[in-house]
């Protein structure tokens, strides 16, 4: 009988001097095993991305984390590339800047039991882990309380109670976090459970298929064809070149499993702040089954101040991205307001 070798773990030198072996290497590995490994110290990205060593800073709370397929779809050698711009952790970040809070939506409100924010009247949020596959650098969830709110084992049982006892809810987003970092075993639970309540909808926000798109197993796209309710699951995508080959096979994968495939994206400067780069997205989230969905203005947290694109600019680029696109490949421009029952639309007329 023939032993399968498996090649040995890379090492650090091997990051700086056969970088594509490396990120090779790791993408084969299943998808527990990346995510246990996804890159944490900047040293080693940018041997990844041969670019010199550079001042950054070491944080205790939400550092860097990015799996090596998400690394992979960086260019090598560009300090201005976008993606590596979402998810290394910057100097910008310590800033204190006049309007930027901690809990920029309010979301502490709208909490009945842990684990379930209540905001919009017909459905609710599950914050079903606080753990995610990348740490996004703008995210609005970075100061969010986690680990007093994910729900235990035990808050179940109150949250499913919670739904029943509320016939205006007929929809769960499950949500974090993100949901798709957790196993298979207990996001089925959690679906399982859901379904069998009278809500007609589960939904997933996730951004797993994008940056760690072996994620979407055969176990997970299986279970949700069998799933008997409507599935919505809205990936969040920022820049085309998220979508590789991998991420698109992966949502094509979903998309065929039955579930309605929609795109979130938040408008950051530097990032995506232009409109050939948003047509770009617009058009290759379509040829991968994905309508785009939402293009959120950012949300005015703490630390993401230097992503922020002022509402005159955003309001231009929006026309032009109107003039350019079908309307059904067009998203939503819209902006969370505390204590709204809705996102709000960015009123775009007035700053025409
Ligand atoms: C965004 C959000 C939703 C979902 O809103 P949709 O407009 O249906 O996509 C639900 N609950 C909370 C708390 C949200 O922030
Ligand atoms: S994956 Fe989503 S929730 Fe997680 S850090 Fe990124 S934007 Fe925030």
């Amino acid at each position: 009988m023939k032993t399968r070798i498996h090649p040995p773990t890379p090492t650090a030198l091997d990051a700086k001097t056969r970088p594509d072996a490396v990120l090779e290497y790791w993408q084969q590995r299943p998808w527990q095993e990346q995510l246990a490994n996804a890159v944490s110290c900047a040293d080693e990205l940018f041997d990844l991305l041969g670019l010199p060593k550079n001042a950054h800073p070491a944080l205790r709370r939400f550092g860097l984390k990015a799996p090596h397929a998400f690394v992979a779809k960086m260019r090598r050698f560009d300090a201005r590339d976008p993606l590596l711009l979402q998810t290394l952790p910057s100097a910008e970040e310590f800033a204190k800047t006049p309007g930027f809070g901690l809990d920029p939506l309010g979301e502490s409100a709208h909490n009945p039991i842990k684990g379930l924010l209540h905001k919009y009247r017909s459905r609710v949020l599950i914050t079903l882990t606080g753990a995610c596959a990348v740490h996004c650098r703008y995210c609005f969830r970075r100061h969010f309380d986690y680990q007093s709110n994910a729900p235990k084992s035990d808050a179940q049982d109150a949250i499913l109670r919670y739904i029943r006892q509320n016939p205006d809810v007929n929809e769960a987003i499950l949500s974090g976090g993100d949901p798709l970092s957790v196993s298979n075993r207990r996001l089925f639970d959690w679906i399982d459970k859901l379904g069998q309540t009278p809500i007609k909808t589960i939904r997933l926000h996730t951004r797993l298929p994008v940056a760690l798109p072996a994620r979407v197993d055969d176990e997970l796209v299986d279970f949700f064809a069998r799933f008997g309710k409507k599935l919505v699951i809205v990936v969040h995508t920022n820049h085309p070149n998220e979508i590789d080959a991998a991420t698109a096979r992966a949502f094509l994968r979903l998309k065929a499993s039955g579930a309605t495939l929609l795109n979130q994206s938040v408008l950051l400067r530097g990032v995506n702040d232009d409109v050939d780069t948003l047509v770009r997205l617009s058009y290759a989230l379509f040829d991968a089954d994905v309508l785009p969905y939402y293009l959120h203005a950012l949300d005015k947290v703490a630390g993401s101040a230097h992503f922020y694109v002022p509402p005159s600019e955003a309001a231009r680029l929006y026309w032009a991205l109107l003039e350019r696109l079908p309307g059904y490949l067009a998203p939503k421009f819209v902006q969370e307001e505390p204590d709204k029952p809705h996102k709000t639309p960015v009123d775009i007329y007035k700053r025409r």
